[in-house]
């Protein structure tokens, strides 16, 4: 509970019974909460609890004892967390799957799909130097397409395998 949630926590005792606010009595439940970490949703139960159940004045104790209690009650299964969704699988555990699928599958070794991983590194065979996302390529030494680029369908070797190592 910070400051701020001390202060609406004590405007709620205020609230309920009436009694004189003050900084000493702000001081010392702020001891109190402190040190039985108690969080706002659990201070507003004490209090809800106390003020339908006790016709004790309210003290600090109350609010404490009634915290440890609740926090020793089996959890109900509602108030569990849901079990966090499992996280996107990681870029290498997508590189492995993909390219155990196309051994499996023999698939041909293509620049089929934006997803190949090769298309996440820059390719570092020289004369073809294809950046990410751009298929590789071959330059045309030759003819009517001299000194131009063609996108092969096919990696090159050390591309596959600076994918295979390099995270993208
Ligand atoms: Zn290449």
């Amino acid at each position: 509970m910070n400051d701020q949630e001390l202060r609406a926590f004590i405007a709620e005792i205020v609230k309920f019974d009436n009694r004189k606010i003050s900084q000493a009595m702000i001081l010392s439940w702020g001891d109190i909460a402190h040190f039985g970490h108690w969080t706002y949703a659990e201070a507003m139960e004490a209090l809800t609890w106390h003020a339908a159940n006790s016709t004790e004045w309210l003290m600090p104790a109350h609010i404490n004892l009634r915290i440890k209690d609740q926090r020793q009650m089996p959890v109900r299964p509602a108030e569990l967390p849901q079990i966090a969704r499992k996280p996107p699988a990681a870029p290498e555990t997508i590189k492995t799957v993909m390219r155990e699928l196309r051994e499996r599958m023999g698939w041909p070794k293509k620049a089929t799909t934006y997803s190949d991983p090769e298309l996440t590194v820059k390719c570092p065979h020289e004369p073809c130097s294809a950046g990410i996302d751009s298929p590789c390529r071959k330059l045309w030494s030759h003819g009517r397409r001299q000194g131009t680029y063609t996108a092969i369908d096919t990696y090159h070797d050390s591309r596959t395998k600076a994918a295979e190592t390099e995270a993208p």
